[in-house]
């Protein structure tokens, strides 16, 4: 077989293996989390450690008027208990007794406030995380696809490309040179077909000598774009 047929051989074995690693390209960005599933878990996430902060808000609130009550009820027991003979220390008693009530209203208040919003946040918890590993299953399923597609994609990508190194080794070394040259600089596109006497990479006619050197088996450059070229069998 001639050196352009292995050419064209090699160039069409090239574009299979770009398409391939464009593919392969394609998979492994539509491999990453998906924005709307990363926002979703911050989000989860966000509401677990406020859910988490108001339930230590809502023992310290438990805590305080739990030592609160105690206290007052302690106040009660002196201030009834006929013990208690001094009018100052008594007066001193109802005042703090007074305060140690607001505080104990204001605690009440406080623990009702935090515990409906801890109930609000807890109810919007549970639909976000149910929502949530939906969507985490499902992720899983497309992941575990392109997974399976990546591997096929590159497990022919190389079968493509340990045949390519048996496909450069039937072309001559300066030969092989030129074409990867061409290769990259003509967009992919190193030997082309001339049809209607116009090479098809740069659409420039080539007269009548060129053809025949082709047809008798030599490599032609167009003389317009350097592309090498070929004559394509009707
Ligand atoms: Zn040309």
């Amino acid at each position: 077989m001639s050196y352009l047929y292995q050419l064209i051989k090699l160039q069409n074995l090239d574009h299979t293996i770009a398409e391939d690693k464009n593919k392969l390209g394609k998979i492994l960005h539509a491999k990453q989390d998906p924005s709307e599933l990363v926002e979703l878990r911050n989000a989860v996430d966000t509401l677990r450690q406020k859910i988490q902060k108001l339930k230590t808000r809502l023992k310290d609130e438990e805590l305080e008027l739990g030592s609160v009550s105690d206290k007052l009820n302690q106040n009660q027991q002196k201030m009834y208990s006929g013990k208690v003979k001094n009018p100052k220390t008594l007066q001193d008693l109802e005042l703090e007794s007074e305060s140690l009530g607001r505080r104990q209203t204001v605690l009440e208040d406080q623990m009702l406030e935090t515990m409906t919003v801890l109930e609000t946040d807890e109810l919007q918890y549970d639909e976000q995380h149910a929502a949530l590993t939906a969507q985490e299953e499902a992720w899983r399923q497309t992941h575990a696809d392109l997974e399976n597609q990546q591997r096929d994609v590159a497990l022919r990508l190389n079968e493509y490309l340990s045949e390519r190194t048996k496909q450069t080794a039937k072309i001559e070394a300066n030969l092989l040179k030129e074409y990867e040259h061409l290769l990259k600089s003509k967009k992919g596109l190193a030997v082309c077909p001339v049809s209607y006497e116009m090479c098809q990479g740069c659409r420039v006619t080539v007269n009548n000598a060129v053809i025949r050197a082709i047809d008798h088996g030599e490599i032609v450059n167009c003389p317009n774009c350097q592309r090498i070229l070929y004559l394509p069998h009707p």
